[in-house]
């Protein structure tokens, strides 16, 4: 089939790009050694921090987010630590695979992948060990494979109550920028993030922020590192360079993304956010479909992952809307293979791209056979614009 118009990407990320930053990108590479480059570096390494709310070094690196989670264990642990993390989905499950191939003892937490990181869970488990072995505590955010956002300050409490020394690490690779976040209020120590979702940048650029706490963990920490190591990055990072050649158009990229989510305010993007995810909400609910996220405290803001009735393939109406509307939508993920589509709004995203992606969602129902009821779209619309109501005209998001 031939397709018309733009292809809707409303994957849970990468996301759409916007054109001021693709725009912003398409310029020639400079030298990384010049004083060009270390002023573009010296801004971007400067502005990130308010991105994640912190006055601590936040350092990039040309990598997925998979490196930087490789980089947060590498830089502050030791073979042998033990570390504790949640089971909340696809995601914990991998980050738990790169700790136990550095051999990191992992006490992973079950968990429903329907539910966020427990502080009761975490408060019992910290206070059982009393001589302090677990050398940190590891939490995804929001986890991308269900769409459910662990309270991070309600586990930071915990932490603080049982008077545990452990580090706390994040992942907050779909929620920065998209959902509130703040890596030196809450007390995190090494934040972990990617360019490819709230950031709206391409693929390829991934980031920690560090504590002082964990950059002391470095002087303890044996694991081997090499590219990852933060003090090799941290000393030329000071005068705006990289200790090797950076992802140059990248961080032209970040540089214009970064104007464009201070132009708008923070604030602003993450109230943009949770009025879009519930305007989705509204749409999945009336049609009778199952939402994954079983906490409404805990529901994300970037992305609804949604239940397909028992007996229908997620992934044939996924193909079906891909094949008749161009528009990519998220799998399920491992166990939730198959019985979970998953939509992604965060970004570049405004009113008219939620109710397109609606319509689509909703006329892929009808195609694909699925059981549902009619309405959906008008209800998020509803959700968005109701009638008689002076709405604040929503950020464009461009
Ligand atoms: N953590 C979360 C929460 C993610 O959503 C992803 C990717 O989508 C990753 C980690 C892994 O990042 P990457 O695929 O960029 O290596």
């Amino acid at each position: 089939m031939i397709h018309t118009g733009r292809h809707f990407l409303q994957i849970p990320g990468p996301t759409n790009v916007p054109d001021r930053v693709l725009r912003a990108m398409d310029y020639p590479v400079i030298d990384h050694r010049s004083a060009e480059f270390a002023s573009l570096g010296a801004e971007v390494l400067d502005g990130v921090r308010k991105i994640f709310q912190t006055a601590s070094p936040v350092v990039m690196y040309p990598a997925s987010g998979t490196g930087a989670w490789e980089a947060a264990l590498v830089n502050t642990l030791s073979a042998g630590d033990r570390v504790l993390l949640f089971e909340t989905g696809h995601f914990s499950q991998l980050w738990r695979q790169v700790a136990e191939k550095f051999g990191i003892k992992v006490d992973y937490v079950p968990g429903s992948w329907r539910k966020g990181a427990s502080a009761d869970e975490l408060s019992a488990r910290l206070a059982a060990d009393k001589d302090h072995s677990i050398k940190a505590v590891l939490v995804v955010h929001n986890e991308t494979s269900t769409g459910v956002t662990s309270r991070i300050p309600e586990l930071r409490r915990s932490m603080n109550q049982t008077h545990h020394p452990a580090l706390l690490m994040v992942d907050t690779i779909s929620s920065l920028a998209s959902i509130d976040y703040r890596h030196d209020e809450w007390g995190v120590d090494v934040t972990i993030a990617g360019s490819q979702k709230g950031l709206m940048l391409p693929p390829g650029m991934s980031f920690n922020a560090i504590s002082d706490k964990a950059l002391a963990a470095t002087a303890k920490a044996s694991l081997p590192r090499a590219y990852w190591d933060w003090q090799e990055m941290l000393k030329p990072n000071r005068t705006g360079f990289f200790p090797y050649t950076p992802p140059t158009n990248l961080l032209y990229g970040l540089r214009e993304a970064m104007r464009m989510l201070q132009e708008e305010g923070l604030s602003n993007v993450f109230k943009r956010h949770d009025r879009h995810a519930e305007a989705m909400r509204a749409a999945v609910r009336a049609w009778g479909l199952e939402i994954v996220c079983e906490d409404p405290r805990e529901y994300s803001s970037s992305l609804t992952a949604v239940f397909l009735p028992e007996g229908h393939d997620a992934d044939k109406l996924r193909a079906v809307i891909l094949e008749n509307f161009d528009m990519s939508l998220g799998a399920g993920l491992s166990k939730l293979a198959g019985k979970v589509f998953r939509i992604g709004h965060l970004g570049s995203f405004n009113d008219l791209t939620l109710a397109g992606t609606l319509c689509g969602v909703e006329m892929g129902l009808r195609l694909a056979g699925v059981p549902h009821k009619e309405g959906g779209v008008l209800a998020a619309l509803n959700s968005l614009a109701p009638a008689g109501r002076k709405v604040e005209p929503a950020p464009m998001g461009r």
